[in-house]
């Protein structure tokens, strides 16, 4: 068995290529984000960038965060994301607003992304400027870290997912003399007020069926 954190080995290879292209790319000049690999939870992305969401004495600092979901797709694609979400930290240091308040890429994100970044930004009908992909700097850039650091092609596991099973709940309005109606008729069939509306909706359902096949 393993006594390996690999979790804490992913985050140590994500940091090691922040500063890598934070050396390379921007002369250094970009402060260290915290480095996460979080649940996207209910936002659909890949990574995202937020400025001063954590505190350090009287320091603010930023988390940059690849989802967790995704964590299984190349290193290469990862480290895409990074420099994606590296772009959003630039400007955010260099007050430069790339986005609006619903995640709409503007062309300072374009601008970024592709000169420093070399990353190739398409339009996306409801995000703007947001869809990346390596293009040939960026894609050099990320071989020569993976050589420099002996980076192997993936990280090698993924994050389960989870399938939550709603159970479908109605919320009504009844009426004072509707609920009084449900109170006897649950005392009358030794049943609860929930098994009584199961059976009332069936009964309803039957007969409306009924109904159907006699008018066609
Ligand atoms: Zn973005």
């Amino acid at each position: 068995m393993s006594n390996q954190n690999i979790y804490a080995t992913a985050i140590e290879t994500l940091t090691k290529a922040f500063n890598y292209f934070n050396t390379n790319l921007c002369e250094g000049k970009l402060p260290v984000p915290m480095i996460n690999i979080m649940s996207r939870g209910r936002k659909n992305a890949l990574g995202w960038h937020w400025s001063e969401k954590w505190l350090k004495g009287e320091q603010h600092i930023a988390e940059l965060t690849i989802c967790a979901e995704y964590i299984d797709r190349s290193i290469d694609q990862i480290l895409e994301t990074l420099l994606h979400e590296m772009a959003h930290h630039y400007n955010v240091i260099n007050k430069i607003i790339d986005c609006n308040k619903y995640g709409r890429h503007n062309k300072m994100f374009k601008l970024a992304a592709e000169d420093i970044f070399g990353l190739i930004v398409n339009k996306h009908k409801y995000l703007g400027w947001a869809i990346t992909e390596l293009g040939p700097k960026s894609q050099k850039i990320i071989e020569e870290f993976k050589i420099a650091n002996e980076v192997s092609d993936n990280f090698g596991f993924k994050r389960l997912e989870t399938k939550v099973k709603y159970k479908k709940s109605y919320f009504v309005n009844v009426t004072k003399e509707d609920k009084e109606y449900i109170k006897v008729m649950c005392e009358l069939q030794d049943c609860s007020e929930k098994e009584f509306m199961i059976t009332l909706i069936g009964q309803l359902r039957r007969t409306n069926s009924r109904m159907a096949e006699s008018v066609s």
